[in-house]
């Protein structure tokens, strides 16, 4: 029986392990990929206090892990079937292991949303890719566009136009929903292209992508190009609680500033919570606090 279980291993749920064993919790962090979560995906990070130049989130994140492992919680790889909050033991339910625990730390995220083009699935790979990093080395020197007005639509263009030839970026509104330092730097990079009031309408290309179909003010227009990043925001990892845990209107569970959610016992922290702002620092932050209050909820019982 663990003190603690943390459910996923991205900033949340690695610095929820790092506060649980140093406060003396039996921890058990289920992940079902790889440590590290989204942040994996971005390629330089500015803005995480403490870091002056800029870092990759590759490395950062493995400063997280290898912390954490420090103070050895177990960590298994395993996807998580079936939960029972019902009662004072919670259990968690693999293909392979029941584990039971007093408290529980749901730290899930989110993924990306997809922009519901037809043959966007079919083109997944082909073209199609939703993380700039993981996939812009395959479009070196070739002209890509990116989708969506946010931050990570707008680091991602910046990312790829140090490697593409050109790069569009094409947001649906007249203006970027990004912070306005990097909405700067997209302004003043040279083969950057904003295509503003403009939504991806279609996908070019049998087996690859070879262009796009963009509409813009009314008419269309069709972009020749070799991918597509897709940007335009994402859904948290929350099915599993469905009709156990409060959910927002967007699926995001709902907690109060302490991360408890409406079940004792059980935290949420980071992407997968309902929240206003979601960074590498306010989701290290909640795993934090969740820690601290599972810690508190085992010593008052
Ligand atoms: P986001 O902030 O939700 O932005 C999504 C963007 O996609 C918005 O510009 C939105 O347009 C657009 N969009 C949504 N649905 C669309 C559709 N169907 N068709 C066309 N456009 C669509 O998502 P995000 O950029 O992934 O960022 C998520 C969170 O991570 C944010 O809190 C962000 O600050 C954070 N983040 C931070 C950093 C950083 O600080 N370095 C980097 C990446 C992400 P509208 O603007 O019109 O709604």
């Amino acid at each position: 029986m663990y003190d603690v279980i943390i459910l996923g291993g991205g900033a949340a749920g690695l610095t929820a392990a790092l506060y649980a064993r140093r406060y003396g919790l039996g921890t058990l962090l289920i992940e079902e990929l790889y440590l590290g979560g989204q942040i994996i995906n971005t390629a330089e990070i500015e803005n995480y206090p403490g870091f002056c130049t800029p870092i990759s989130g590759v490395d950062l994140i493995a400063g997280f892990e290898k912390q954490a492992r420090l103070y050895n919680p177990d960590i298994v790889y395993e996807t998580v079937r079936e939960i029972n909050f019902g009662n004072k033991v919670k259990i968690i339910r693999t293909a392979d292991n029941n584990y039971e625990c007093l408290t529980v730390i749901a730290a899930t995220g989110q993924n990306p949303r997809e922009l519901g083009l037809p043959r966007e699935g079919e083109l997944r790979g082909s073209g199609v890719s939703y993380c700039a990093t993981c996939d812009g080395n395959f479009f070196r020197g070739k002209t890509v566009a990116v989708a969506g007005g946010g931050d990570t639509a707008v680091t991602e263009a910046l990312f790829l136009s140090r490697i593409c030839r050109k790069v569009y970026i094409i947001h649906r509104r007249d203006s970027f929903r990004a912070a306005q330092a990097e909405v700067n730097k997209l302004r003043n990079t040279g083969g950057i292209e904003p295509v503003m009031n403009a939504r991806v309408t279609g996908l070019l290309g049998q087996n690859k992508v070879e262009g796009i179909t963009v509409s813009e003010n009314g008419s269309s227009r069709t972009l020749e190009l070799s991918a597509l990043f897709i940007a335009v925001g994402a859904a948290p990892n929350s099915s599993l609680f469905k009709g156990v845990l409060d959910l927002d209107d967007h699926g995001y569970i709902i907690t109060d500033s302490e991360m408890h959610t409406n079940v004792p016992g059980v935290f949420a922290a980071g992407d997968v919570r309902h929240k206003t702002l979601r960074q590498l620092v306010t989701a290290a932050s909640d795993g934090a606090i969740a820690a601290h209050n599972a810690m508190l909820a085992i010593q008052e019982d």
